[in-house]
């Protein structure tokens, strides 16, 4: 080997160290630097109240890699006759009912399209504004992607069975049978749309109330749903689980069963929510069985916060940090598709369809 001049070694070192320096400090975080990517996120709450979207992409910082995102499409009425000046915030803190505010999709498109190029590659609008009893829905979803083409990748979350919602809404109660739904759900298929529903897998209470080994109410109607819908891909949210919609004895089992079977290949779920998150970590037991469900299938699961219209970053990440005794379960490769790279396939492949469906759909050019 042919010695070099020292002044030319220390030149090399320099040239060297100082690429080295410039690899592992890129001007903006690389994705792979981010702790997880979001796929279930409220920009606003049920009065359509919630931080100004660039303030929220502050919050993501260089936690959060992408998100989908989207409003909450159910309104609190505000009745005076029941509620007086007490202003309700919340679902629960009023006996008056919700309904479907569909000027939603129109607010979400805006604030993303009043977002930088860069900042709106970490985002993934997600349309809700519509009635799942109407077998108008899919009319509605069609005229939003017509008026605010380039911009969703999803719908949802949407709701048909919830503890303590269902019931409120104004108008028909919604149902897993209501060929409305499949109006819509056929039609996100042929579009590309991600869909992000939200169903309860059994009634509140049911463990107090039935027999040992009832299957849970809303479990068979789900499977039923997914097959009737085979090229629509479905992430069913919180695994079913809600506030006192509590995992029974066999919910890792039922959960497995879909999983395994391949005819249920196009459905994933997200672990998102606190509520959901409780029960994970409740004990080391419940995070092993979670962790060893993820295990065996690291492509399905998808992790998200379900925080909505957070004030500040440490709300917005709080379930993040809740499921710690989780992350700490998952190998490396099993924890890394969870929180950042199922979210970014699943996504990937939306936005390419649904990009691809308008430029072949798109009629007008409202625009621009
Ligand atoms: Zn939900």
């Amino acid at each position: 080997m042919m010695r070099m001049p020292s002044s030319l070694h220390a030149q090399r070192f320099l040239l060297t160290a100082s690429i080295a320096l410039l690899l592992i400090s890129p001007a903006r975080p690389q994705t792979t630097s981010y702790e997880f990517n979001d796929s279930h996120f409220h920009l606003t709450n049920n009065i359509q109240e919630g931080p100004d979207i660039h303030d929220f992409l502050k919050m993501m910082g260089t936690r959060t890699g992408r998100v989908a995102l989207f409003g909450l499409p159910l309104q609190q009425q505000w009745s005076y006759r029941d509620d007086g000046d007490r202003a309700p915030k919340y679902y629960l803190h009023s006996d008056a009912p919700l309904y479907y505010y569909s000027f939603t999709d129109a607010y979400i498109a805006m604030a993303y399209k009043s977002l930088a190029k860069e900042q709106q590659a970490r985002v993934d609008p997600m349309i809700t504004g519509f009635n799942p009893t109407d077998m108008y829905a899919a009319d509605h979803i069609r005229r939003v992607l017509n008026t605010f083409p380039g911009v969703f990748s999803g719908i949802g979350e949407f709701t048909i069975h919830k503890e303590f919602v269902s019931s409120k809404i104004s108008g028909e109660v919604a149902s897993l049978e209501d060929p409305a739904l499949d109006r819509l759900l056929d039609f996100a298929g042929e579009v590309g749309l991600v869909v992000l529903i939200h169903n309860d897998i059994d009634i509140p209470f049911s463990d107090v109330l039935m027999k040992e080994g009832t299957e849970p109410a809303y479990l068979a109607p789900m499977k039923a749903v997914f097959k009737r819908h085979p090229s629509t891909t479905f992430i069913w949210a919180h695994m079913g689980l809600g506030r006192v919609v509590r995992p029974n004895k066999n919910h890792a089992r039922d959960i497995e069963a879909i999983l395994r079977d391949p005819d249920f290949r196009h459905v994933n779920f997200d672990i998102s929510w606190d509520e959901t998150a409780k029960y994970i970590v409740a004990t080391p037991e419940a995070t092993k069985t979670m962790a060893g469900l993820m295990q065996r299938y690291p492509d399905r699961f998808l992790f998200g916060t379900d925080s909505a219209a957070p004030p500040d970053e440490s709300k917005y990440t709080k379930v993040f940090y809740q499921y710690d005794p989780l992350w700490k379960s998952l190998d490396a490769d099993t924890s890394r598709k969870v929180r950042l790279q199922n979210f970014e396939r699943i996504f990937d492949e939306a936005r390419r369809k649904v990009r691809g469906w308008e430029s072949a759909h798109v009629t007008h050019g409202y625009s621009n």
